[in-house]
């Protein structure tokens, strides 16, 4: 299989890319390199199945030349902190235009497989109980929410429109290796700069559902391989939750620190934007034959451990 990777040298994709390069497909990677590392693909830079292009999604003449003779792409670049919406509302217009380019390059050019890494935040401000797929209406509270759920319908009718096939993995919180943002990350570079105290935003009592990088990329992976509807929606997620107070202790016990003060910003979210309980329901993947291998606060606690050696 040829695959194009949008956002491959982003956190998620350079593990995908890991990933499809070890199964013996061919790899494109189409990243600007806003969030991405070079040093997250350098493993495969001048191997014969791989092939790097360094540009943005808004340069279509460049898309639409690179992104010829592939059978797939995944879709994962994007702006990903959700929290940038408040103060940088163009964020989700940047990955809505992005989006369509890539479609229409996707028509112009015959190719009619598309995999789109999207999120929980699609769901907005729900009730407490496992949300499946079908929950509705989708009314999301931050821009970047707003942002996903627009793409979701993009690609949804380009491919009724255009007969191709789309893969949707509304994503939970996903942590690990070479993770650039998120509260794991946070907690680590705060305490790095100051150990004897911890700013939480909120109060701490945001609870959510966390997803270990190798079990993110599995279960992509996996749903694309078993289902073959022109739209496969998914919820990718944990079924558990893990509350943003036991991360910080999490954290503050990996790094063998005692007696950090903990500094609430108050308030029950942590920015404007924030769903502050969230909890998925994988019932429809997991029928399919995936389970995640860790839970929710088994992928914490792997994540802290990855980030520590490396950042
Ligand atoms: P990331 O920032 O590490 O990766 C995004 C990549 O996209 C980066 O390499 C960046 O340089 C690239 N990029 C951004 N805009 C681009 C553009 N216009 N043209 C070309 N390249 C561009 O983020 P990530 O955490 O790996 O997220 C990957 C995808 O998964 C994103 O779409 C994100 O919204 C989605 N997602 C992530 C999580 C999570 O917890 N990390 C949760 C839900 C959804």
């Amino acid at each position: 299989m040829k695959a194009f990777v949008t956002g491959g040298a982003g956190f998620i994709g350079s593990h995908l890319v890991d990933r499809l390069a070890r199964d013996g497909n061919e790899v494109t990677v189409y990243d600007n390199f806003s969030s991405g590392r070079m040093e997250f693909i350098e493993r495969h830079l001048n191997k014969p199945y791989f092939r790097l292009v360094k540009a943005d999604l808004l340069d279509e003449d460049v898309l639409n030349a690179e992104i010829k003779d592939h059978d797939v792409v995944f879709h994962l670049a994007a702006i990903p902190d959700v929290r940038l919406g408040e103060k940088k509302p163009d964020i989700s217009k940047i990955d809505i235009l992005s989006t369509y380019n890539l479609l229409d390059a996707m028509r112009r050019n015959d190719i009619e497989m598309v995999v789109f890494s999207s999120s929980s935040t699609v769901y907005g401000e729900t009730p407490p109980v496992p949300l499946s797929e079908n929950y509705g209406p989708l009314l999301p509270i931050s821009v970047y929410g707003a942002a996903k759920l627009a793409c979701e319908g993009l690609i949804s009718s380009f491919c009724h429109t255009f007969d191709m096939k789309g893969w949707i993995f509304r994503f939970a919180n996903v942590v690990g290796s070479r993770c650039t943002h998120g509260v794991i990350y946070d907690f680590i570079r705060k305490l790095r700069k100051n150990p004897r105290e911890l700013e939480i935003l909120g109060d701490g009592k945001q609870r959510k559902s966390y997803l270990y990088i190798e079990d993110c990329v599995n279960g992509m992976l996996f749903g694309f391989e078993k289902s073959r509807e022109q739209i496969n929606l998914f919820n990718l997620g944990t079924d558990g939750t893990t509350e943003v107070n036991e991360i910080a202790k999490m954290v503050i016990d990996e790094m063998g620190l005692k007696d950090v003060k903990l500094k609430y910003t108050g308030g029950k979210r942590g920015w404007k934007g924030d769903v502050p309980r969230f909890q998925f329901d994988i019932s429809k993947i997991k029928s399919l034959g995936w389970k995640p291998k860790y839970d929710s606060s088994d992928a914490v606690r792997k994540a802290i451990k990855d980030l520590l050696a490396e950042i």
